[in-house]
């Protein structure tokens, strides 16, 4: 396993050993490509996402997480993870975000990517790396669990064992905002009969 690390005081990287194309919560495999699960996700979002986000247990749920999310970077900026990875990045710049990452991200992780403001590429910008790694690091928000929990030898040797821990326990509250956020929208969508039956006819339920 692999993953992240703020570049530039923006971006998280990855690194990989072949992806195991298990999804971010309900581990199921992924029959589509990558492509096809990001226009679903813009699909549903362009849909449905001004009604879900109107309501303000969602926008409650978003603001949790963006300020989670917030919280890592700056850890990561405070820690020196994040000059470190630039660093990296300069000398390869997929750094450790290798090519079929991308793999392990489902719809439902993309919407919510969506719901935060990323306008999601189809295009990849770095063939050896991840389709979601551009010019200045990752373009995601919501990452993966994989994404944001691994510390490279090169970080973890070169940060106080105090400070990992600190990173570790940041990544697992924004995990939790992440998973929050998205058993709303599942619940939502349970809720509404028009987002459940396009959830089912385009197999994201
Ligand atoms: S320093 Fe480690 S985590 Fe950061 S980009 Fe390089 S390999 Fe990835
Ligand atoms: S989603 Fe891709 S670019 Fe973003 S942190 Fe993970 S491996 Fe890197």
């Amino acid at each position: 396993m692999l993953f992240i690390y703020g570049r530039n005081g923006f971006e998280v990287k990855v690194q990989t050993t072949p992806p195991s194309f298990t999804t971010s919560t309900d581990q199921r495999m992924p029959m589509t490509t990558i492509e096809q699960r990001i226009d679903r996700a813009k699909d549903f979002f362009a849909r449905y996402g001004r009604e879900f986000m109107a309501e303000g247990v969602s926008q409650n749920l978003v603001a949790a997480y963006r300020t989670a999310i917030e919280n890592s970077w700056r850890l990561m900026r405070e820690g020196g993870v994040t000059a470190c990875c630039s660093a990296c990045a300069a000398r390869d710049p997929a750094g450790c975000c290798g090519n079929g990452v991308e793999e392990w991200y489902d719809e439902w992780l993309l919407i919510v990517n969506l719901m935060l403001g990323c306008t999601i590429d189809r295009s990849r910008s770095i063939q050896e790396g991840c389709l979601f790694v551009g010019p200045r690091g990752c373009e995601l928000l919501a990452r993966h669990q994989f994404c944001l929990n691994f510390l490279c030898p090169t970080i973890v040797d070169s940060i106080e064992p105090a400070r990992v821990r600190m990173l570790q326990s940041v990544s697992g509250v924004e995990l939790s905002a992440g998973w929050q956020l998205e058993q709303q929208l599942r619940r939502w969508v349970r809720d509404h009969d028009g987002a459940l039956a396009f959830c089912r006819q385009e197999g994201l339920i």
